[in-house]
């Protein structure tokens, strides 16, 4: 089936703000069918269907009772969840300046009113493609290509925005570095593509492991991968580490020329911290990285871990 977008699996959602129901209608009925429309009749009602529907595309009034469109840019465009949102201003005045206010603020494009309707679609369309193109652009630049797992980039970049959030919060932030054993014999014994094979099979043991949405499994490195956990304490990170284990050790992957089992196994090294302010994320890594090295050398397939007292 030809879609109208070249790069949507899902249908694009977009969001029309008007403070005059009869021309989000208009506009409605010209986008049903490729999108999920969403709409707002005030400035404060478009904020909050963006922070809970993150729409791919706007189309903003500028001249609405109360919160006017700019203001609802100028909000939209300050907040990290929602500025990469595209917003194209519908208005009815035809002022350059207008314009050059708009394009400053971030909008990517304007539409005056009254709309026709092939230009708008045709517009819509372009920013669409451009917004989807964008997002899985991005989402590849973060993902590993073997596992399918978020990758080391995306790693550094969630473990800093977690250790802030828990320094804000006061909450205590886990990770968990995990390394399957003797993984160099494995390669040696089965071939490098049995062992990609394995990878990709203990990647997605250990990312059924987790089940909290601010959970994130990723590769670290060629056969090392690190689970940060939220929010989450010691013993929960301990827990979770053990079902990573035994989970992996369940898949009953041969491994002839282990050492320590006749299957695949993984060694695990476990620490928590709550972030302080002399204290960098970097500390939580080497915590971790300790008890890993401690796991490997008291026998492998094994968990190890350390509560860190931050004071
Ligand atoms: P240990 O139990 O001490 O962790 O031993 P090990 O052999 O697992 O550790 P070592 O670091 O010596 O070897 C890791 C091996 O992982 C070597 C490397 O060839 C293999 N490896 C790394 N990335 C990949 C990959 O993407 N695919 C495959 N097949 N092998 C990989
Ligand atoms: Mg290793
Ligand atoms: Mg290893």
């Amino acid at each position: 089936m030809k879609t109208w977008l070249p790069h949507s699996q899902n249908r694009p959602k977009l969001l029309i703000v008007d403070d005059l129901p009869t021309n989000i209608r208009v506009l409605h009925e010209l986008f049903r069918e490729d999108c999920d429309v969403f709409m707002a009749t005030s400035g404060e009602q478009a904020i909050s269907v963006c922070q809970a529907q993150l729409p791919d595309l706007i189309l903003l009034d500028v001249v609405m009772e109360g919160m006017d469109g700019h203001e609802v840019c100028r909000r939209l465009k300050v907040d990290p969840t929602t500025q990469g949102i595209p917003i194209i201003f519908i208005t009815a005045q035809q002022q350059e300046s207008d314009e050059v206010l708009g394009l400053e603020l971030g909008a990517v494009d304007f539409i005056s009113k009254p709309i026709n309707p092939t230009i708008v679609r045709a517009r819509v369309r372009t920013h669409l493609t451009l917004k989807l193109q964008n997002d899985l652009l991005r989402s590849m630049a973060l993902m590993d290509g073997l596992t399918g797992l978020a990758n080391r980039r995306k790693f550094d970049e969630d473990i800093l925005a977690d250790w802030r959030q828990c320094f804000r919060e006061q909450k205590p932030l886990s990770l968990i570095l995990v390394d399957v054993d003797y993984f160099k014999r494995y390669n040696d014994r089965y071939g490098h593509l049995a062992g990609d094979g394995c990878l990709k099979t203990v990647a997605q043991a250990l990312s059924e492991t987790v089940r909290r949405p601010y959970d994130l499994v990723a590769r670290y490195g060629g056969e090392e991968f690190a689970c940060v956990l939220p929010n989450t304490g010691l013993s929960g990170a301990v827990e979770i580490a053990e079902k990573m284990q035994e989970r992996v050790r369940g898949l009953g992957i041969e491994h002839s020329a282990s050492d320590v089992d006749r299957v695949v196994t993984i060694s695990l090294g476990v620490a928590t911290l709550t972030p302080t302010r002399d204290l960098e994320f970097q500390a939580l890594i080497e915590a971790a990285d300790k008890q890993l090295y401690e796991a490997k050398n008291t026998g492998r397939a094994r968990v190890c871990s350390s509560a860190m007292s931050s004071g």
